[in-house]
């Protein structure tokens, strides 16, 4: 499919789906530019693509306003984990709320296409399951979790008011857990800590009972809904669920990592963290009405191939260390 050639911004783009996003623009045979401040964004994400003529990179944090010209712009910069989110909470919500000002000034400057890479977590600890785009939310304002889940929030109200204040032609996404190569090894979320524990046959850190539930979504079908979201027409504005509703238990997951990599590693149970959601699995059915979209990679065959990436990158670094 050929497509006419933009200048498209990806904030975050050195991050886990930032880079994917970046990798699949270019393909497309996009321009594309990569801003990062490299807090949980590695270079090494975008090192292959730094030989493309139409890449680009550049060191930026998106609290402070950013001069470029572009023709849309895919709003990712923002630490996602909860250990790196919590670690400078006050950061983490300048750069959901600063970031989406500045990048929403940005559009409205140069008229272009905006779109929000928000989060289930605006839903919370969620009352309502699976989570459609009508519930509201069950949030603590004032916990561990806000200054991501507000900041979040308040980034969508931004774009909803940016849209009908000043005419922007925005996109929100509502990204649930997605996965895959390229996670921060010590990234502290669930897929990363389990296979790196598993594959060095570290205990399994289990926090709570397992018993809370999670949806995994593999990071290319996540891009390619994103993609598919950029390019609807203008009244389509979201916000749209993105990610696999197959649903499984915590406890589930660390038993099929454990089989998936033969390691022989004991699952301990640790504390479960404050304001912790028990319950999430997203209700597609308006992305697979708009977008035509759903999710086509099962978790078996993501997971595998993020085994193997880990695999190697252990394998690199102890070749690196001359282990
Ligand atoms: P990530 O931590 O790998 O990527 C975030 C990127 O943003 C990093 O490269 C980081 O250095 C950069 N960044 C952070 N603060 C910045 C700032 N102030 N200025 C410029 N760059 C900054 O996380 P990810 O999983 O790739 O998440 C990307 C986006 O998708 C985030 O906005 C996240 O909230 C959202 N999201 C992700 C998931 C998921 O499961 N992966 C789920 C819901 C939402
Ligand atoms: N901004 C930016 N790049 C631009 C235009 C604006 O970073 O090309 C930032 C700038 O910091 C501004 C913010 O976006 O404060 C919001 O812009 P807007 O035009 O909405 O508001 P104002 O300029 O009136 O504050
Ligand atoms: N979790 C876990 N062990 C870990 C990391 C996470 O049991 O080493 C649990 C965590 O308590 C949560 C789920 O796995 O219930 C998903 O956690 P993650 O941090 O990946 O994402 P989020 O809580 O933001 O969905």
């Amino acid at each position: 499919m050929s497509v006419m050639s933009k200048r498209i911004l990806v904030t975050g783009g050195a991050g886990f789906l930032g880079s994917h996003l970046c990798e699949r623009l270019l393909q497309q045979g996009h321009e594309v530019l990569c801003v990062d401040n490299y807090f949980t964004g590695r270079r090494a994400n975008v090192a292959h693509l730094l030989a493309n003529p139409r890449f680009e990179t550049m060191r930026h944090d998106v609290t402070f306003p950013l001069y470029v010209e572009v023709d849309e712009i895919y709003n990712l910069a923002c630490p996602a984990s909860p250990v790196h989110y919590q670690h400078d909470p006050v950061q983490t919500t300048k750069t959901s709320v600063h970031g989406a000002i500045n990048m929403l000034g940005l559009a409205k400057r140069l008229r272009a296409r905006i779109l929000q890479a928000s989060t289930s977590e605006v839903y919370g600890d969620p009352q309502v399951h699976p989570q459609t785009e009508e519930y509201w939310g069950h949030v603590n304002p004032i916990g561990y979790r806000s200054c991501y889940d507000e900041g979040k929030r308040c980034a969508e109200t931004l774009f909803f008011d940016y849209h009908r204040q000043h005419g922007l032609r925005i996109k929100v996404a509502r990204i649930f857990n997605t996965y895959g190569p390229r996670m921060h090894p010590s990234d502290g979320r669930v897929v990363s800590n389990f296979v790196m524990q598993a594959l060095n046959d570290r205990p399994i850190t289990l926090y709570g009972d397992g018993s809370q539930t999670r949806s995994f979504c593999y990071v290319s079908d996540m891009v390619d809904g994103l993609i598919r979201l950029m390019n609807t027409p203008d009244e389509v504005t979201g916000p749209v669920n993105l990610g696999n509703p197959v649903e499984m238990s915590i406890r589930e997951l660390a038993e099929t990592v454990i089989a998936l990599t033969g390691s022989r590693s004991e699952i301990v149970h640790e504390r479960l963290p404050w304001d912790d959601p028990v319950q999430r699995k997203p209700d597609i059915t308006l992305a697979r009405k708009l977008l035509d979209w759903q999710p086509h990679v099962p978790l078996r065959e993501g997971l595998v191939a993020t085994i193997e990436y880990f695999r190697d990158l252990q394998d690199r670094v102890a070749a690196d260390e001359g282990v």
